[in-house]
This record gives C-alpha cells, sequence and structure tokens, in this order.
C-alpha cells in the first residue's frame, strides 16, 4: 500500500517535468576558458558534436614540453618558441585537430575553409579563441 503511494506520488511529481534541454552540456556562450577542467570539458564538448555531425577529426599535439616546441619553431611550424614565446600547448590549454577522409584515410592538415570557419565559430562559442588564419587546426 505505501509502496504504491510511493510510485503515484513519483509518478505524478515526474510525469509533468519539463524536458532536459537537447544539449545539456552546453555552457554560456563566450565564457573564456581559464582552465584545464575548462578546456578539457569544452574541446570534449566540440569533439562530441564533430562527431555527430559525422566529422572524423584527428587529434594531434595537446601537451609539448619546452624542447617540441622549440623544435617546431626552429621547423617554421610555430611562431612560439617554448622559452621566450610560450605556445598554449605547453600549458596543456591548445589541441591540434585535423580531419581524416572517410573514403581515402588521408588525413587534412589544413581544413577547407567552410569547415574551420563552422568549427571555429562553434569553439568560440564554448569560449575558445578565435581561429588563427594560418593554422586552422588549432585550438586554444
Ligand atoms: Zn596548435
Amino acid at each position: 500500500m505505501l509502496k504504491n503511494l510511493i510510485k503515484m506520488f513519483w509518478f505524478r511529481n515526474t510525469v509533468n517535468e519539463p524536458e532536459e534541454p537537447e544539449n545539456n552540456m552546453a555552457i554560456k556562450p563566450a565564457e573564456a576558458i581559464k582552465t584545464r577542467t575548462d578546456f578539457t570539458r569544452n574541446i570534449a564538448i566540440l569533439l562530441y558534436e564533430m562527431l555527430e555531425a559525422g566529422e572524423e577529426p584527428v587529434i594531434d599535439f595537446v601537451l609539448r614540453s619546452k624542447y617540441e616546441q622549440n623544435r617546431l619553431f626552429n621547423e617554421g611550424k610555430s611562431k612560439c618558441d617554448g622559452f621566450n614565446k610560450i605556445s598554449r600547448h605547453q600549458a596543456a590549454m591548445a589541441m591540434d585537430l585535423y580531419m581524416a577522409d572517410k573514403l581515402t584515410g588521408n588525413i587534412a592538415f589544413v581544413w577547407d575553409k567552410d569547415r574551420a570557419e563552422k568549427w571555429h565559430h562553434r569553439w568560440e562559442q564554448l569560449g575558445g579563441k578565435p581561429m588563427i588564419s594560418w593554422d586552422t587546426g588549432h585550438f586554444e
């Protein structure tokens, strides 16, 4: 009897609850990313949304040592030398993403313009920094 009353009470109080919003992971737009926790959560949201949209992102660099950063600088692949000019990768607050081509399996290191603008726009909504025009796969 009591069990049934509890069931009825539970039913009455849950049946008319409003549904959860579609994307309950979304955070307030344009809230700047300040911590590793924010960065990790928001990059996970971005990756999840990319996969949902049928993209095949490939994760390259996240964390770099100062020596790795300096090697890339010396090869002309970064503007940060790792010692005087520090990259956000050295704090694991940046991620490089490339796109795989589903048909060929090739990985595109340079994104096409529409995709880059679309996903960087979303990244900015999640508090990320604007796209760097010469490094479209970089998110920080
Ligand atoms: Zn990068």
